[in-house]
């Protein structure tokens, strides 16, 4: 059993040590002291049903005895930087992480974080292509950093740091954008911005195939062909933000991408790739690669010997255990028993997503789609008395993210449905 403090006293150490802005979800914050594949546990041994930790952290399970076993056996052995000698690890990942990618997508740089994955993304864009211009879409996160501010598209997220070249287009969003599903129509808007607001030339695009902290934005279809076809014109590099759509997530396809049939020039990643361990990775064609020869580059912990035979510990799993089908089938499950609900209450607004990346979008007016912001929250609360833990997101903060790890069965998506419609029922 746990002897550690209570949640009253972290609290307390929190307020008075740490960041004043760190925030968290619940009225009573949860103390998650265990977790166990799709299960956390705090303090009392109370079992959650964790529905969103998928993305934040585990993709194949909290504490998946594979993938913990591969850190214990690594970490017993050596843990050092990448750069000064040769290590297996970080060479046996790159080359199982360049198998699962398209194209020509085989050179892999590794950083801590999927910020730094994305601003080691942009400044090669810029030095491919000797341009500054880069478009990201309204709606986006792409991290916390200079440049990254500058890429996410949200307010909430953004601090008074100098922004520099970054343009932000009209969002493919098929339920509140202008356009519906029409992804080719708002993928003019990308065509405008190089016209009037660039030399012509531009250094590249940025953006998710489900904006996730967003709220589970699934870009219309058609959007990224034509979006790719105006950058690849104006001479721009495309960068695909996996951190949280990759990973055999979308169940469907392995990277997010796929379901809208594009290559991209760059991928970046982090999150679920280590499984809970601090990863990120930039991955490109030898080509594009190249312009990182032209100075010195290099990343202290990027591609460590532990964390890199963490992530390659995770695609033997996601294997393994075929959790790309298994997002599929529970997540197709699990979305038709969402949309059953959408049916019985009014309030829902909205279901949306693939594999084990769904949205519920809350609204209190369904014609006006007014943010049901304060209704979002509390039956979020209610679910986690009831043992369900979901996320929120979304601009205006009433959308469920429900990013399970991929282990997630059909008996915990209907434990969840089961859960939102009792607490609904009562509202
Ligand atoms: N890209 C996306 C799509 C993200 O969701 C996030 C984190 N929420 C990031 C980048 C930044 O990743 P990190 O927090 O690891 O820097």
């Amino acid at each position: 059993p746990y002897t550690g403090p209570s949640a009253n006293e972290i609290m307390a150490k929190r307020k008075e040590f740490l960041s004043p802005s760190l925030f968290h979800f619940y009225k009573n914050p949860l103390n998650v002291v265990d977790g166990r594949m799709q299960y956390l546990f705090d303090e009392n041994g109370r079992r959650y049903l964790d529905a969103f930790g998928g993305i934040a952290t585990v993709c194949c399970g909290h504490c998946h005895p594979d993938i913990v076993e591969s850190i214990v056996n690594q970490i017993k052995r050596l843990q050092h930087s990448t750069v000064l000698y040769l290590n297996h690890a970080i060479a046996d990942f790159a080359e199982a992480l360049a198998s699962k990618m398209p194209g020509n997508l085989k050179v892999v740089f590794f950083t801590n974080s999927g910020t730094e994955a994305n601003e080691l993304a942009m400044m090669i864009a810029r030095l491919y292509t000797g341009s500054n211009d880069i478009i990201s879409l309204r709606n986006a996160y792409h991290g916390n950093a200079a440049g990254t501010m500058g890429a996410t598209a949200q307010s909430i997220w953004k601090f008074n740091v100098i922004q520099s070249g970054v343009h932000h287009a009209l969002n493919p969003d098929p339920y509140r954008g202008v356009f519906g599903s029409d992804g080719e129509k708002y993928a003019k808007d990308v065509q405008d911005i190089i016209d009037f607001g660039t030399t012509g030339h531009v250094a590249g695009f940025i953006s998710e195939a489900i904006q996730g902290v967003g709220g589970i934005v699934e870009l219309a279809p058609g959007y990224l062909p034509a979006a790719y076809t105006s950058i690849k014109k104006a001479g721009g590099l495309c960068i695909a933000d996996e951190v949280q759509a990759g990973f055999a997530r979308t169940g469907s396809h392995f990277w997010g991408f796929g379901a809208q049939g594009v290559v991209p020039d760059i991928v970046t990643m982090a999150k679920g790739i280590g499984n809970g361990i601090p990863l990120g990775a930039v991955v490109t064609t030898p080509e594009i690669a190249e312009v990182l020869t032209r100075r010195s580059y290099f990343n202290t912990f990027g591609g460590n010997p532990v964390c890199t035979a963490a992530g390659l510990a995770v695609l033997k799993v996601i294997e393994k255990e075929n959790l790309q089908e298994n997002a599929s089938v529970v997540g197709s499950h699990l979305k038709d028993r969402l949309i059953e609900l959408k049916d019985k209450y009014e309030i829902i607004g909205d279901v949306r997503g693939r594999g084990l990346m769904l949205g519920v979008e809350l609204v209190t007016d369904r014609e006006q789609k007014t943010p049901a912001k304060a209704e979002t929250l509390h039956v979020m609360d209610q679910m986690k008395e009831i043992g369900v833990l979901v996320g929120k997101g979304g601009f205006y903060g009433n959308v469920f993210r429900i990013t399970p790890p991929l282990c997630f069965t059909k008996e915990d998506a209907d434990f969840l449905v089961d859960a939102m419609d009792y607490t609904m029922s009562k509202m």
